[in-house]
Protein backbone atom coordinates (compact mmCIF):
# COMPACT_ATOMS: atom_id res chain seq x y z
CA UNK A 1 0.00 0.00 0.00
CA UNK A 2 1.34 3.83 -0.61
CA UNK A 3 0.14 6.32 0.89
CA UNK A 4 1.41 9.62 2.25
CA UNK A 5 4.93 10.10 2.66
CA UNK A 6 6.42 9.71 6.20
CA UNK A 7 6.89 13.45 7.51
CA UNK A 8 10.31 13.26 8.34
CA UNK A 9 13.99 13.13 7.18
CA UNK A 10 15.08 9.44 8.91
CA UNK A 11 17.72 7.66 7.61
CA UNK A 12 16.73 4.71 5.57
CA UNK A 13 15.82 1.28 7.40
CA UNK A 14 19.44 -0.45 8.13
CA UNK A 15 18.61 -3.49 6.28
CA UNK A 16 16.47 -3.83 3.24
CA UNK A 17 14.79 -7.71 3.21
CA UNK A 18 16.13 -9.84 0.72
CA UNK A 19 13.92 -11.68 -1.59
CA UNK A 20 15.55 -15.15 -0.53
CA UNK A 21 14.48 -14.40 3.30
CA UNK A 22 11.31 -16.19 4.28
CA UNK A 23 8.30 -13.71 5.36
CA UNK A 24 7.94 -14.59 9.04
CA UNK A 25 4.84 -13.77 12.02
CA UNK A 26 5.66 -11.85 14.40
CA UNK A 27 4.18 -12.77 17.90
CA UNK A 28 2.52 -9.32 17.50
CA UNK A 29 -0.74 -10.85 15.45
CA UNK A 30 -4.45 -10.22 16.56
CA UNK A 31 -6.45 -12.54 14.71
CA UNK A 32 -8.78 -9.81 14.82
CA UNK A 33 -6.68 -7.51 13.41
CA UNK A 34 -7.46 -5.10 10.46
CA UNK A 35 -3.83 -4.84 8.73
CA UNK A 36 -0.66 -6.45 8.49
CA UNK A 37 2.33 -4.24 8.53
CA UNK A 38 5.74 -5.50 7.31
CA UNK A 39 8.92 -4.75 8.57
CA UNK A 40 11.94 -6.43 6.34
CA UNK A 41 10.42 -10.18 6.75
CA UNK A 42 8.67 -9.88 9.76
CA UNK A 43 4.93 -9.18 9.42
CA UNK A 44 2.58 -8.22 12.62
CA UNK A 45 -1.16 -8.34 12.31
CA UNK A 46 -2.59 -5.12 14.43
CA UNK A 47 -5.80 -2.99 14.28
CA UNK A 48 -6.34 -0.01 11.59
CA UNK A 49 -7.67 2.20 14.84
CA UNK A 50 -5.36 1.83 17.06
CA UNK A 51 -2.35 2.84 14.37
CA UNK A 52 -4.89 6.00 13.55
CA UNK A 53 -5.77 6.75 16.95
CA UNK A 54 -2.11 7.30 17.64
CA UNK A 55 -0.71 8.18 14.51
CA UNK A 56 -1.70 11.06 11.93
CA UNK A 57 0.02 9.03 9.71
CA UNK A 58 -1.55 6.29 9.84
CA UNK A 59 -4.82 8.12 10.22
CA UNK A 60 -4.29 9.71 6.76
CA UNK A 61 -3.20 6.33 5.50
CA UNK A 62 -6.03 4.30 6.58
CA UNK A 63 -8.70 7.08 4.88
CA UNK A 64 -7.03 6.88 1.57
CA UNK A 65 -8.93 4.19 -1.20
CA UNK A 66 -6.78 1.24 -1.68
CA UNK A 67 -5.53 0.30 -4.92
CA UNK A 68 -6.60 -2.97 -6.83
CA UNK A 69 -3.31 -4.32 -6.97
CA UNK A 70 -2.62 -4.05 -3.12
CA UNK A 71 -1.31 -7.10 -1.80
CA UNK A 72 -3.64 -8.21 1.35
CA UNK A 73 -3.37 -11.58 4.00
CA UNK A 74 -6.43 -12.80 4.93
CA UNK A 75 -8.29 -9.67 3.99
CA UNK A 76 -5.99 -7.55 5.41
CA UNK A 77 -3.92 -5.16 3.24
CA UNK A 78 -0.23 -5.50 3.73
CA UNK A 79 1.70 -2.02 4.45
CA UNK A 80 5.74 -2.60 3.67
CA UNK A 81 7.74 -0.32 6.45
CA UNK A 82 11.07 0.54 5.47
CA UNK A 83 12.16 0.67 8.88
CA UNK A 84 13.92 -1.80 11.28
CA UNK A 85 11.62 -4.76 12.28
CA UNK A 86 12.85 -4.69 15.93
CA UNK A 87 12.07 -0.86 15.64
CA UNK A 88 8.65 -1.93 14.49
CA UNK A 89 7.83 -4.35 16.92
CA UNK A 90 9.29 -1.78 19.78
CA UNK A 91 6.99 0.83 18.60
CA UNK A 92 3.37 -1.38 18.24
CA UNK A 93 4.66 -2.92 21.93
CA UNK A 94 4.49 0.46 22.93
CA UNK A 95 1.25 1.11 21.39
CA UNK A 96 -1.08 -2.38 22.42
CA UNK A 97 1.13 -2.66 26.23
CA UNK A 98 1.26 0.45 28.75
CA UNK A 99 3.15 -1.14 31.01
CA UNK A 100 6.17 -1.54 28.48
CA UNK A 101 6.06 1.92 27.21
CA UNK A 102 6.21 3.24 31.07
CA UNK A 103 8.11 0.76 33.04
CA UNK A 104 10.75 2.50 35.40
CA UNK A 105 13.51 1.61 32.96
CA UNK A 106 13.82 1.05 29.35
CA UNK A 107 16.42 0.15 27.31
CA UNK A 108 18.25 2.92 24.95
CA UNK A 109 17.27 0.82 21.78
CA UNK A 110 13.87 1.15 22.67
CA UNK A 111 13.35 4.54 23.76
CA UNK A 112 15.61 5.24 20.41
CA UNK A 113 13.23 3.31 18.30
CA UNK A 114 10.18 5.11 19.93
CA UNK A 115 12.05 8.22 19.32
CA UNK A 116 12.69 7.72 15.23
CA UNK A 117 9.66 6.16 14.22
CA UNK A 118 7.49 8.24 16.68
CA UNK A 119 8.63 11.09 14.85
CA UNK A 120 8.57 9.40 11.46
CA UNK A 121 4.67 8.28 11.81
CA UNK A 122 3.54 11.40 13.90
CA UNK A 123 2.99 8.63 17.29
CA UNK A 124 2.30 11.78 19.39
CA UNK A 125 2.12 10.14 22.59
CA UNK A 126 4.57 7.54 22.19
CA UNK A 127 7.17 10.34 21.14
CA UNK A 128 6.71 12.29 23.68
CA UNK A 129 6.95 9.54 26.25
CA UNK A 130 10.13 8.56 25.10
CA UNK A 131 11.63 11.95 24.47
CA UNK A 132 10.78 12.42 28.12
CA UNK A 133 13.12 9.97 29.35
CA UNK A 134 16.03 11.86 27.27
CA UNK A 135 15.30 15.33 28.83
CA UNK A 136 14.69 13.63 32.35
CA UNK A 137 18.35 12.60 31.96
CA UNK A 138 19.37 15.40 30.60
CA UNK A 139 17.98 18.09 31.99
CA UNK A 140 17.79 22.52 31.40
CA UNK A 141 18.09 23.40 34.78
CA UNK A 142 21.06 22.96 36.97
CA UNK A 143 18.33 22.28 40.22
CA UNK A 144 17.06 19.44 37.96
CA UNK A 145 21.16 18.37 36.82
CA UNK A 146 21.98 18.00 40.96
CA UNK A 147 18.98 15.78 41.25
CA UNK A 148 20.11 12.97 38.71
CA UNK A 149 23.11 12.94 40.15
CA UNK A 150 24.75 11.13 42.65
CA UNK A 151 27.43 13.16 44.38
CA UNK A 152 28.36 10.22 46.83
CA UNK A 153 30.14 8.53 43.53
CA UNK A 154 32.29 11.91 42.81
CA UNK A 155 32.27 11.42 39.12
CA UNK A 156 30.11 8.75 37.69
CA UNK A 157 26.73 9.72 36.83
CA UNK A 158 24.04 6.75 36.25
CA UNK A 159 20.49 7.43 34.37
CA UNK A 160 17.34 5.90 36.13
CA UNK A 161 14.98 5.77 33.37
CA UNK A 162 17.18 4.20 30.69
CA UNK A 163 19.02 1.27 31.64
CA UNK A 164 22.66 2.01 31.68
CA UNK A 165 25.51 0.25 30.20
CA UNK A 166 29.05 1.53 29.15
CA UNK A 167 28.74 3.74 26.14
CA UNK A 168 25.43 5.31 26.96
CA UNK A 169 26.19 9.41 27.32
CA UNK A 170 27.54 8.60 23.70
CA UNK A 171 24.66 7.00 22.32
CA UNK A 172 22.30 9.30 24.25
CA UNK A 173 23.58 12.34 22.82
CA UNK A 174 23.82 10.93 19.22
CA UNK A 175 20.16 10.51 19.73
CA UNK A 176 19.55 13.69 21.13
CA UNK A 177 21.47 15.62 18.62
CA UNK A 178 19.67 13.41 15.50
CA UNK A 179 16.46 14.19 16.82
CA UNK A 180 16.49 17.94 17.70
CA UNK A 181 15.87 17.16 21.39
CA UNK A 182 17.56 20.32 21.95
CA UNK A 183 17.17 20.87 25.63
CA UNK A 184 19.08 17.89 26.08
CA UNK A 185 21.96 18.55 24.31
CA UNK A 186 24.00 20.73 27.06
CA UNK A 187 23.89 18.39 29.63
CA UNK A 188 24.70 15.49 26.77
CA UNK A 189 27.52 17.08 25.20
CA UNK A 190 28.55 17.60 28.99
CA UNK A 191 28.17 14.16 30.22
CA UNK A 192 29.61 12.87 27.02
CA UNK A 193 33.24 15.05 27.48
CA UNK A 194 33.57 14.10 30.86
CA UNK A 195 34.05 10.66 29.41
CA UNK A 196 37.79 12.18 28.69
CA UNK A 197 39.91 12.90 25.69
CA UNK A 198 40.72 9.64 25.60
CA UNK A 199 37.15 7.93 25.06
CA UNK A 200 36.07 10.86 22.61
CA UNK A 201 38.90 10.08 20.46
CA UNK A 202 39.20 6.60 20.16
CA UNK A 203 35.47 5.50 20.90
CA UNK A 204 33.54 3.06 23.90
CA UNK A 205 33.23 -0.12 23.35
CA UNK A 206 29.12 -1.27 24.01
CA UNK A 207 29.12 -4.35 25.89
CA UNK A 208 27.91 -6.48 22.56
CA UNK A 209 31.61 -5.25 21.15
CA UNK A 210 30.35 -2.48 18.58
CA UNK A 211 31.84 0.67 19.35
CA UNK A 212 30.08 4.00 20.05
CA UNK A 213 31.95 6.97 18.61
CA UNK A 214 30.59 10.19 18.29
CA UNK A 215 29.95 12.08 14.64
CA UNK A 216 32.49 15.10 13.56
CA UNK A 217 29.96 17.79 14.76
CA UNK A 218 29.62 16.31 18.22
CA UNK A 219 33.32 15.44 18.62
CA UNK A 220 34.35 18.68 17.44
CA UNK A 221 32.30 20.57 20.32
CA UNK A 222 33.15 18.21 22.91
CA UNK A 223 36.63 18.56 22.11
CA UNK A 224 36.42 22.61 22.08
CA UNK A 225 33.88 22.69 24.70
CA UNK A 226 36.39 21.04 27.11
CA UNK A 227 39.07 23.01 26.12
CA UNK A 228 36.80 26.33 26.99
CA UNK A 229 35.43 24.91 30.21
CA UNK A 230 39.01 24.00 31.95
CA UNK A 231 40.08 27.64 30.84
CA UNK A 232 36.72 29.19 32.03
CA UNK A 233 36.33 27.50 35.34
CA UNK A 234 38.70 28.97 36.95
CA UNK A 235 38.02 32.44 35.61
CA UNK A 236 36.48 35.17 37.58
CA UNK A 237 33.10 34.73 38.51
CA UNK A 238 32.95 31.15 37.73
CA UNK A 239 33.35 27.83 39.46
CA UNK A 240 36.61 28.46 40.68
CA UNK A 241 37.34 31.89 40.09
CA UNK A 242 37.70 32.66 43.58
CA UNK A 243 40.86 30.71 43.75
CA UNK A 244 42.83 33.01 41.42
CA UNK A 245 42.60 35.70 44.34
CA UNK A 246 46.39 36.90 45.33
CA UNK A 247 46.05 36.50 48.96
CA UNK A 248 43.05 34.59 50.50
CA UNK A 249 41.67 37.63 52.63
CA UNK A 250 38.07 37.19 53.52
CA UNK A 251 37.05 39.60 56.32
CA UNK A 252 35.42 37.01 58.63
CA UNK A 253 38.56 34.31 58.19
CA UNK A 254 39.13 32.66 61.95
CA UNK A 255 41.60 30.79 61.14
CA UNK A 256 45.45 31.08 62.08
CA UNK A 257 48.90 31.04 60.56
CA UNK A 258 47.40 31.69 56.94
CA UNK A 259 45.71 28.03 56.80
CA UNK A 260 43.08 28.84 54.93
CA UNK A 261 45.36 30.85 52.40
CA UNK A 262 47.67 27.52 52.45
CA UNK A 263 44.27 25.38 50.97
CA UNK A 264 43.43 27.64 48.65
CA UNK A 265 46.72 27.85 47.58
CA UNK A 266 47.27 24.52 47.56
CA UNK A 267 43.73 23.67 45.42
CA UNK A 268 44.82 26.52 42.76
CA UNK A 269 48.11 25.02 42.43
CA UNK A 270 45.74 21.09 41.53
CA UNK A 271 43.23 23.06 39.94
CA UNK A 272 46.13 25.72 37.31
CA UNK A 273 49.17 23.91 37.18
CA UNK A 274 48.52 19.94 37.49
CA UNK A 275 49.19 17.79 34.69
CA UNK A 276 46.87 16.28 33.50
CA UNK A 277 43.99 19.79 34.70
CA UNK A 278 40.65 18.28 35.63
CA UNK A 279 37.21 19.56 34.36
CA UNK A 280 35.48 20.47 37.56
CA UNK A 281 33.09 23.43 35.99
CA UNK A 282 29.87 21.80 37.34
CA UNK A 283 31.63 19.66 40.24
CA UNK A 284 30.44 20.81 43.61
CA UNK A 285 32.73 21.88 46.79
CA UNK A 286 33.94 19.09 48.33
CA UNK A 287 34.36 18.71 52.05
CA UNK A 288 37.85 17.11 51.99
CA UNK A 289 39.28 19.80 50.15
CA UNK A 290 37.99 22.21 52.42
CA UNK A 291 38.21 20.44 55.92
CA UNK A 292 41.40 22.48 56.83
CA UNK A 293 39.84 26.12 55.98
CA UNK A 294 38.27 27.48 59.26
CA UNK A 295 34.63 27.39 59.37
CA UNK A 296 33.93 31.03 58.12
CA UNK A 297 35.78 30.24 55.08
CA UNK A 298 34.48 27.11 54.22
CA UNK A 299 30.98 28.54 54.48
CA UNK A 300 31.95 31.84 51.96
CA UNK A 301 33.85 29.35 49.64
CA UNK A 302 30.54 27.21 49.46
CA UNK A 303 28.81 30.03 48.56
CA UNK A 304 31.08 31.21 45.93
CA UNK A 305 31.17 27.63 44.17
CA UNK A 306 27.39 27.16 44.40
CA UNK A 307 27.46 30.91 42.69
CA UNK A 308 30.14 29.91 39.91
CA UNK A 309 28.23 26.76 39.16
CA UNK A 310 24.95 28.78 38.56
CA UNK A 311 26.76 31.07 36.26
CA UNK A 312 28.59 28.07 34.37
CA UNK A 313 25.26 26.51 34.00
CA UNK A 314 23.55 29.81 32.62
CA UNK A 315 26.11 29.63 30.10
CA UNK A 316 26.69 25.82 29.10
CA UNK A 317 25.31 26.08 26.16
CA UNK A 318 27.73 28.61 24.66
CA UNK A 319 30.68 26.24 24.75
CA UNK A 320 29.02 24.07 22.66
CA UNK A 321 27.72 26.51 20.07
CA UNK A 322 24.42 26.18 20.73
CA UNK A 323 21.89 29.10 21.39
CA UNK A 324 21.11 30.41 24.84
CA UNK A 325 18.75 27.98 27.23
CA UNK A 326 15.79 30.19 26.16
CA UNK A 327 15.87 29.08 23.12
CA UNK A 328 16.43 25.33 23.18
CA UNK A 329 13.14 24.44 23.31
CA UNK A 330 12.11 20.85 21.89
CA UNK A 331 9.42 21.20 19.13
CA UNK A 332 6.00 20.06 20.67
ZN1 LIG B 1 39.49 31.19 57.20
Amino acid sequence: MSGPAPADDSPPAKRQRTEDEPITRSEIWYQDGSVVLQAQNIQFRVHWSILSQNSAFFSQLMGLPQPPDQPTMDNCPIVELQDDATDAEYLLKALYNLKFLYQPMLPLPVVSALIRLGRKYDFRDVLEAAVERITFENPATLKEYDARRNWEEKTTYTPTRIDPYRAFEFDILTLARENDIVSALPAAYYRALNRGLDSLLDGIPRDDGTLASLASIDLRRCIRGREQLMKAQTEPGNTWGWLESELWDYDECTGTSGQCDFVRHALFLDMKVKDPIKLRALNRCSEGYFKSMCNPCRLYVNELVAEGRKKMWEDLPSFFDLPPWSELKNDP
